[in-house]
């Protein structure tokens, strides 16, 4: 299984990877975990990361795509893989899809998780007061939604014209909301 995960910031994008990756026996890959990774350890990736992050901008492309380009070519990516966090722009998209077909495969489904912003923003208050995250702060909330809007948003209409999307809503129970995703993706 080859899959993405879609959706706003807040929308539960990373607990729900896990949860579904884990169902799956695949590896969730979130770009944002693995740019906080490197922000902790202070590598070079993570120092040139770091303040399109604490902005609520998007790290540029050439850089996302290097660092998900070697971690696809990982072995444990190799039967499959569930992306959280990327691709994000149109021209994400485009390397992803050289990546795949330099391996000679494709992608079976794209995941949508829905949620409505005024939930979001409410979740992501929450989640700053019990991990302080910091880009989970008002003025950066907002820019990271605007961004997403702008940037992202748009692949939605992409991946439904390659007839590919499936979308979830986000709203509910953790438990719930797992289900729904697994339904979706073996349906
Ligand atoms: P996330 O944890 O997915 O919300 O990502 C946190 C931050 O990491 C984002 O606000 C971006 O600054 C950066 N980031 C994560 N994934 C990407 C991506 N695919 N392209 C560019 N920046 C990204």
């Amino acid at each position: 299984m080859r899959l993405i995960l879609l959706g706003p910031p807040g929308a539960g994008k990373g607990t729900q990877a896990k949860r579904v990756a884990d169902g799956l026996s695949i590896p969730a890959i979130s770009t944002g975990d693995i740019f906080r990774w490197n922000v902790s350890e202070g590598t070079p990736l993570g120092t040139k990361a770091k303040g399109y992050m604490d902005a609520g901008e998007y790290v540029p492309d050439h850089v996302t795509n290097a660092m998900v380009k070697d971690r696809l070519a990982q072995d444990d990516a190799a039967p499959g893989f569930l992306l959280d966090g990327y691709p994000r722009t149109q021209e994400q998209v485009g390397a992803l899809d050289a990546m795949l077909s330099e391996q000679g495969t494709t992608l079976d489904k794209v995941v949508e998780l829905t949620a409505d912003r005024d939930e979001l923003v409410d979740r992501m208050l929450k989640r700053a007061a019990l991990e302080g995250r910091s880009d989970d702060n008002p003025e950066v909330i907002a820019r990271r939604l605007d961004v997403y809007d702008e940037q992202t948003a748009p692949l939605v209409a992409i991946y439904g014209e390659r007839g590919l999307l499936v979308s979830v809503d986000g709203l509910g129970k953790v438990d719930e909301v797992t289900e729904r995703l697994m339904a979706a993706i073996r349906g």
